[in-house]
């Protein structure tokens, strides 16, 4: 990303009508559902709009809502403007942005192990270990799925769920063979990212955030049918044990303008036809933030 935030440029340049100043009086929630309403973002630029809506640290700019709002606000942007390119950004992007990049993941060697050195590509572009484990498990065998972080995708693990006492009625313990290949993602460097997934690996922002009823300490939960493991009846087991909220919050190194160029980048990458702007389930999940590579 480039050095010098353009809105910052934009004051030091001394340019009128910044995002600030049409935005009046109205806070970046306010604005959000000013500009939500028909016809508002008609002739503005996206970087504007985008920038009016957000609170703005030094080095990141953070903007008060859920990815999927976020992205409606641009999806009604580019329908006012009849998606004119010219207008994401006042400047030509070149003037700006020399070297970004979208967000990929980028590793060298399987991020599980690093030993592990058979790689493969999958269906879809993007290159996977291929190591294979090879374990044998007395029968008989029960399966259950968890989410493996390394893979972005779900696992089927094994186990053992014979009791003793078929142990010891003098049958012969078989053996089964279960192949696990590794499957860890080490690039997708040449996959055509959805725009939901580029949001999602450049917010600095957790996705889900813990919250409990009543604030800190010990308190009554006030909506104990959505605890993840609720209690019984009993008094002591109506403590608020934490909720798993989405976090209604995007923070990015950047600021408006910058995200309006993320769109163009996005739409960049496949020229002939619009690429995915929505997420597949298996892509809805953020990658350790270590394999991806950002901007400098
Ligand atoms: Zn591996
Ligand atoms: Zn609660």
């Amino acid at each position: 990303m480039s050095s010098v935030m353009h809105s910052f440029f934009r004051a030091l340049r001394g340019i009128t009508k910044t995002a600030d100043e049409w935005r009046d009086a109205r806070t970046p929630e306010q604005q959000y559902v000013y500009l939500m309403e028909s016809g508002k973002m008609k002739g503005k630029h996206l970087g504007s709009c985008l920038d009016s809506i957000r609170r703005g640290g030094l080095n990141t700019c953070y903007w008060p809502l859920a990815i999927p709002q976020l992205m409606e606000f641009i999806e009604k942007w580019r329908v006012e403007n009849n998606d004119n390119e010219q207008r994401y950004h006042e400047l030509a992007i070149e003037e700006l942005y020399l070297e970004s990049e979208l967000p990929h993941i980028d590793l060298v060697s399987c991020p599980r192990e690093e030993e592990h050195t058979e790689k493969i590509q999958d269906g879809r572009g993007r290159i996977r270990c291929f190591h294979v484990e090879e374990q044998e498990i007395e029968a008989p065998l029960e399966s259950y799925n968890s989410w493996d972080e390394h893979a972005q995708m779900a696992r089927l693990n094994w186990m053992h769920t014979g009791d003793s006492e078929e142990k010891g009625n003098g049958r012969e313990s078989a053996l089964e063979t279960i192949i696990d290949p590794c499957y860890a993602i080490i690039s997708d460097r040449e996959v055509i990212l959805p725009f939901e997934t580029i949001l999602q690996r450049l917010n600095l922002q957790p996705a889900y955030i813990t919250n409990y009823c009543g604030g800190t300490g010990l308190k009554l939960c006030r909506r104990l049918d959505k605890l993840p493991h609720p209690g019984s009846s009993l008094e002591e087991d109506r403590y608020c044990t934490g909720h798993e909220d989405r976090n209604n919050a995007f923070e990015l190194f950047g600021d408006g303008w910058d995200l309006a160029y993320y769109v163009l980048k996005w739409k960049q990458q496949t020229p002939s036809h619009e690429p995915p702007w929505r997420a597949l389930w298996e892509e809805q999940h953020t990658p350790d933030r270590s394999a991806i590579v950002y901007n400098d």
